[in-house]
């Protein structure tokens, strides 16, 4: 029976793990070091995963390269990161040298998607099968396809009719796109539309920002990696990981050790200069109620308003990009590199969708209420079906025809983010449930492929076959999850990381709020007590 499942209906692994991302990358090689026999599926032609896909101008990570990478002496030190916050192309080119690295290329089968998985309680195992006609098996199921992977569909009203080009950010072409005296459209403003806005104004003739929500952005601060740095971290890895897994974001961001309250409005104003100048989302963490307590969030927002004002010379667009009808940090920050700079440009338009809806797409163009626009490109940055929309695609059933979010509907449900009841054997790495976007993602998955790892390995151990997580296990979790976000000002904020109740418009937090460092030794606690709220068979 061969591995590949080139010549044969169905063949076995130990794990098959979808996605080619940092997750998928980093889990097939730690479970090819247990001993563990490996197929990776991805639907990309190549590594990368997010970074694959999100090739449009200007992608680039925030958090800091030093960290946003294998935190692992294996590889640290034999790469070099240009700048403090890398580029996607550099990103891109770093998880093709991982993945040589970590030896995973020949474990991949790349432009393939899974197109469902069956549970067979009688083998305790998966049936998978690919978008290539195949179907292998394997005893577990890792989906390491992300949280932000897929992308809302563009839906306008005429789109079809459009005769100019149009594309997603999130899935921007390989090939290159023509933007050099284009008339071009973007619509969304969220952290790709504020990324991607600066470069195609260098490149447009004309650019046209379709807006409806105004966002926070602060500046990243980007400069050249300081190489000592790197080489200072270089020597001790394995301090630095236990370091950041012991933050609460995965981070060496500095983060408020008082309350605006107990600091006078020149201390505070001092400390937020401090942040402004330190960059990124280091301004979510000025003062340690901010998040919390609505007087601090003003402080911080405010000081955040001013510096728009001050940088966007038309008062009445600078109005249009301030933010007033919900607190800062309670959707996500956005991080930019000269965002409202742009908008001092004489080809640059913004256009505020909440007071002129986009009322259809045009063959030529956009057409609002009030006003036509006539584009040779749209590009959409609309954002994700974020954290259930790839396991809503992927068609994993188990022996009652179940899928993993069919009881979701209230909510998302799991024992730590890594797995949910009635799906024995099948992981999500960094999914709802754990810190997940709210750090660092490449230490999320890189420590959560670990503890599945080490799962896997005690279960090869003790002769199981079946690890499930405890219904107690799960609820006390999701209770757990719930309870560590209740007092944010974000969860009464519509934004992709609440779960609104259509009936009662009661609201959950998806991610776990509590810190990485406080899951992580959550995570530790349940390891070193024989994986206490797991049931194995
Ligand atoms: P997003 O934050 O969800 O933003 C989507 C944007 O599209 C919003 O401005 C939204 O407006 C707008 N939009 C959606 N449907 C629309 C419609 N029908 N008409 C007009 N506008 C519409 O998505 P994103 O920018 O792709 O970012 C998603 C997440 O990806 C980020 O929060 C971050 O976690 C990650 N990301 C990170 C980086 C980075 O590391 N630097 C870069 C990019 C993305 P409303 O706000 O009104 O809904």
């Amino acid at each position: 029976m061969t591995k590949d499942g080139t010549n044969s209906a169905v063949t076995d692994y130990d794990v098959v793990v979808v996605g080619a991302g940092a997750g998928g990358i980093f889990a097939v090689h730690e479970f090819k070091e247990k001993g563990l026999s490996v197929l990776g599926l991805e639907s990309g032609s190549g590594f990368g995963g997010v970074w694959f896909h999100n090739r449009y101008p200007g992608a680039r990570v925030d958090v800091e390269s030093y960290f946003y990478c294998y935190v692992d002496p294996k590889i640290y030190s034999e790469w070099k990161w240009s700048e403090r916050y890398a580029a996607q192309p550099e990103i891109l080119a770093y998880l093709n040298f991982a993945a040589d690295k970590y030896d995973v290329r020949g474990n991949y089968k790349f432009s393939t998607r899974m197109t469902g998985a069956q549970w067979d309680p009688s083998t305790d195992s998966y049936t998978i099968a690919m978008s290539d006609g195949k179907a292998v098996t394997a005893r577990v199921l890792v989906m390491a396809t992300g949280q932000l992977s897929e992308a809302r569909k563009p839906s306008f009203d005429g789109l079809d009719d459009f005769k100019g080009e149009w594309v997603q950010t999130s899935h921007w072409p390989e090939h290159p796109v023509a933007l050099k005296g284009k008339r071009i459209a973007v619509i969304g403003t969220g952290s790709s539309g504020v990324q991607v806005i600066p470069q195609l104004a260098k490149e447009a003739e004309r650019l046209y920002v379709f807006q409806r929500t105004a966002n926070y952005s602060v500046p990243a601060q980007n400069s050249p990696m300081d190489e000592g740095r790197y080489q200072d971290i270089a020597r001790g890895v394995e301090d630095v990981w236990r370091e950041l897994v012991g933050t609460f974001s995965g981070t060496r961001n500095p983060r408020g050790s008082a309350r605006a309250a107990d600091m006078s409005p020149e201390e505070q104003q001092q400390l937020l200069q401090e942040r402004w100048e330190h960059g990124g989302h280091t301004m979510n963490s000025v003062f340690t109620d901010q998040s919390s307590n609505a007087d601090a969030n003003a402080i911080v927002a405010e000081f955040v308003r001013d510096k728009v004002r001050q940088t966007v010379k038309d008062p009445a667009v600078a109005e249009k990009l301030i933010p007033t009808e919900y607190p800062i940090g309670s959707r996500r920050l956005c991080v930019d590199i000269g965002y409202y700079e742009t908008y001092n440009r004489d080809n640059v338009t913004l256009v505020n969708v909440k007071a002129d809806p986009i009322e259809r797409i045009t063959p030529h163009g956009i057409k609002t209420r009030d006003q036509e626009f006539e584009v040779d490109l749209i590009v959409f940055a609309l954002g994700f079906d974020a954290f259930t929309g790839a396991l809503d695609q992927s068609n994993i059933r188990n022996e009652k025809g179940e899928q993993p979010t069919d009881k979701w509907d209230r909510g998302p449900k799991t024992f730590l983010g890594l797995m949910t009841t009635g799906f024995p054997n099948l992981f999500i790495v960094t999914g709802p449930g754990s810190p997940s976007v709210l750090a660092n993602m490449i230490l999320g998955n890189m420590q959560h492929v670990r503890f599945i790892a080490n799962a896997l390995t005690y279960m090869k151990d003790h002769g199981h076959t079946r690890i499930e997580p405890t219904e107690e296990a799960q609820t006390e979790w999701t209770a757990h999850v719930a309870d560590a976000a209740s007092k944010l000002l974000r969860l009464g904020v519509e934004n992709y990381m609440v779960h609104v109740n259509k009936d009662d418009q009661s609201r959950t937090f998806i991610p776990y709020a509590g810190g990485l460092d406080k899951y992580v030794a959550r995570t530790n606690a349940v390891e070193e007590n024989g994986y206490q709220g797991f049931a194995f068979a």
